[in-house]
């Protein structure tokens, strides 16, 4: 069976023995809160049971890396939709120590990219058009200074209202063991 298939076979029995009722929720956070975190395969269940979060807490928005590219992206975008749209009042911003986005050495991923039949036109046609690959494709290289720049830009954000507080945090993807790094209240 692949991967689809069995996907599709498991939701079928999933859905059959109603085992969504546990889950029951509404999309309003009830802890009124977002949190903005890594895509990292540790964090997927680690996260949420080390923050003590279950379904219908928060607000998820997960990136490679945790970290905001653009102050109009889509990003931004999803924070700023949580607080106006569904009350979320509180913003968390979690990187995490082992991160893939760290010091990615982006020469070889151009390599890779190559290696799989992407052509050197357009890598060109892409850099000439104004868009520095080599940039755009490097994460971080320090995960305490990347959350204070995502603390800093959702904060500083034009549209954000200044009574939301914006936390910086770091997990540990074994232990889920949290280091605070920008505590919102007191960074008013
Ligand atoms: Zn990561």
């Amino acid at each position: 069976m692949n991967r689809l298939d069995e996907i599709l076979s498991y939701n079928k029995s999933f859905v059959e023995n109603k085992e969504y009722e546990k889950y029951k929720a509404t999309k309003y956070p009830d802890k009124k809160m977002v949190i903005f975190s890594c895509m990292d395969t540790r964090l997927t269940e680690l996260l949420p049971r080390a923050l003590n979060l279950r379904n219908g807490d928060a607000k998820f928005i997960k990136n490679a890396g945790a970290v905001i590219t653009h102050p109009f992206g889509s990003i931004m975008r999803s924070i700023l939709v949580a607080i106006y749209e569904l009350n979320a009042e509180e913003v968390f911003v979690i990187g995490h120590h082992g991160c893939g986005m760290s010091n990615i050495d982006t020469t070889k991923t151009l390599e890779k990219i190559l290696q799989r039949g992407i052509s050197k036109d357009t890598l060109s046609t892409l850099e000439n058009s104004g868009i520095n690959l080599k940039n755009w494709l490097h994460g971080f290289d320090c995960v305490t200074d990347s959350v204070k720049k995502s603390v800093s830009i959702i904060k500083n954000h034009p549209l954000m209202p200044k009574d939301v507080f914006v936390h910086g945090l770091i997990i540990d993807p074994e232990t889920g063991k949290l280091e605070l790094v920008v505590d919102g209240y007191n960074n008013l």
